[in-house]
């Protein structure tokens, strides 16, 4: 007989374990199934965001960010680093043990909750009927339950005519991986996988080539900020090679030819390395019987309503499965209003106030709409903007480059979007954040008090600047 829940969740990334824990919270009785396993082929819950995403690739970004700022930065503050070397298994092995920290810390939080956890692949069928075939090989288990949240997460596109070996090209997995500093390393596609983990390897001292399809760079940035960081970008050594569109790959005697075509024509680049970074689908494989009654789209994502509701009655999606960004945030907020709505409570998801960032050095950050897409539509406008030049303690700290911009209704002024491109950028928009999600206005913004000196004070005097009057800056 099939052991019966009030929740399953089948996928166990950070929009699937936070849903559980929910669930649990909320007093329903939940499983959940997740098959992924750590490097140590040991059982490891957090999907692509803790194993092979979000966190690996920013504890590299943080040891190559020392690394770089050692050699370049240090010396004006009278530090001298001479000889400094980065050993690469030292700093793989540290990505490897913040993880495993982090995994383990998933699998406590179930324990902590109370929430069942399988390591295993999840099938759903009809019914809600889900069967969990267990990754030790053991035999299969069923388990039953009144709601399914599915939370499979996505997975690397691959492009044809480059096939992946795991080791010279590589996507996201590998490059988080690399035994050595690659002389050269090819990364197709700048967005930001590209980006985040081009930057790592290059400040470590590869020469990284970033092969762009598109004739503009970062095309879903505002364009202010997507021009800035390019320039900023290029005097970093990232060799940004946009309206090159990557053909083929061929990798012989530990070489990677890639055949690209650009306004000149075909030709052909060599690398040590391949990074393939072109975007993520959705991943259902093996998720879903042919009774399930969930559709799929047909860019193979889970067909869900505003409220993530599935075709199949009492059956969720949540995630980078679903329409949306592919970001974690999202996932996570997404089974949070899930886990609420099962459990009979209001729940309700503001997709316009989704903050983006891009971890490179500077790092860029926006949440709302850019200035491309408010002319797109017509809206009338006002905009305010602070370059970091003129905030006393982004001096103070060697951060002075970038800006903040702010963009707000010309009728209302009620704040349309926020774009930093500048240090703790990740830290600054939450702020503005939480002022849209208010529905605030430049003019609260400009009213609040920031405290002295600290890189917030770009976003008050980007608010002041809406209405011409910042005082560190002309008018
Ligand atoms: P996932 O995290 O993909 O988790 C899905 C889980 O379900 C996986 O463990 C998978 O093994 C499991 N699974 C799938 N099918 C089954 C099945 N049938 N049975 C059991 N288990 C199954 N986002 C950010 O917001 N910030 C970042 O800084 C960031 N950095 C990133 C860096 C990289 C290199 C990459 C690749 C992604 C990054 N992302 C980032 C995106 C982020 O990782 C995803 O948006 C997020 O992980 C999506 O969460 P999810 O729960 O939907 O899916
Ligand atoms: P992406 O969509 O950001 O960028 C892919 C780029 O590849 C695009 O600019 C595209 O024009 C280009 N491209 C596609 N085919 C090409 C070809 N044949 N030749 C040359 N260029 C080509 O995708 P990504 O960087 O792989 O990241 C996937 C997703 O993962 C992101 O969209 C994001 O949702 C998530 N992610 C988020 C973060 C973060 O939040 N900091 C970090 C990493 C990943």
């Amino acid at each position: 007989m099939a052991d019966k829940f009030d929740v399953i969740v089948i996928g166990g990334g950070p929009g699937g374990y936070v849903a559980a824990i929910r669930a649990a919270q909320l007093g329903l009785k939940t499983a959940c199934i997740d098959s992924f396993t750590g490097k140590d082929g040991k059982p490891a819950p957090g999907g692509t965001c803790l194993n092979v995403g979000c966190i690996p690739s920013k504890a590299l970004l943080d040891s190559s960010k020392h690394f770089y700022h050692l050699q370049h930065d240090y010396e004006a503050h009278g530090i001298s680093t001479k000889d400094a070397s980065i050993d690469v298994p030292t700093m793989i092995a540290r990505k490897d043990g913040i993880v495993k920290k982090l995994t383990s810390g998933v699998t406590q939080l179930f324990k902590g909750n109370k929430v069942t956890y399988y390591h295993g692949k999840g099938n759903l069928s009809a019914g809600k009927q889900v069967e969990v075939t267990p990754v030790d090989g053991s035999g299969p288990i069923q388990l039953e339950a009144d709601n399914v949240i599915l939370a499979s997460g996505s997975v690397s596109i691959q492009i044809p005519n480059v096939e992946m070996d795991d080791e010279y090209i590589v996507d996201n997995v590998g490059s988080l991986d690399f035994d050595t500093v690659p002389e050269t390393l090819g990364v197709i596609g700048a967005g930001v996988i590209g980006l985040e983990l081009g930057s790592v390897w290059n400040r470590l001292g590869a020469k990284v080539t970033l092969l762009e399809a598109l004739p503009g760079f970062l095309a879903i940035a505002d364009k202010d900020i997507s021009k800035q960081a390019a320039r900023e970008f290029k005097q970093q050594g990232l060799d940004i090679r946009l309206g090159t569109l990557v053909k083929g790959a061929e990798l012989e005697d530990g070489q990677v030819t890639v055949t690209v075509e650009d306004k000149n024509g075909e030709s052909a680049l060599t690398f040590d390395r391949l990074l393939v970074s072109v975007g993520r689908k959705p991943y259902t494989e093996g998720l879903l019987s042919d009774d399930s009654g969930v559709q799929l789209t047909e860019r193979g994502q889970i067909q869900v309503d505003e409220q993530s509701r599935s075709t199949a009655q009492g059956v969720w999606a949540i995630g980078d499965c679903v329409r949306g960004p592919m970001l974690a945030h999202k996932a996570s907020e997404e089974g949070i209003a899930v886990a609420e709505l099962i459990a009979g409570k209001p729940a309700h998801i503001h997709f316009d106030t989704v903050p983006w960032v891009v971890y490179t050095d500077p790092e860029i950050a926006w949440v709302g709409k850019t200035e491309q897409e408010l002319k797109e539509a017509g809206m009338e406008y006002n905009v305010g903007s602070f370059p970091f030049a003129a905030n006393g303690r982004a001096l103070a700290g060697g951060q002075g480059t970038g800006l903040v911009k702010m963009l707000a209704d010309a009728h209302s002024d009620e704040i349309l979007g926020v774009h930093i491109f500048g240090a703790s950028a990740s830290e600054l928009i939450a702020e503005c954040v939480v002022a849209m999600e208010f529905q605030g206005s430049s003019e609260d913004l400009a009213r609040i008090i920031h405290a002295h000196p600290t890189l917030s004070e770009a976003v008050h005097e980007a608010a002041l600047h809406v209405e011409r009057r910042a005082i560190h800056r002309g008018n």
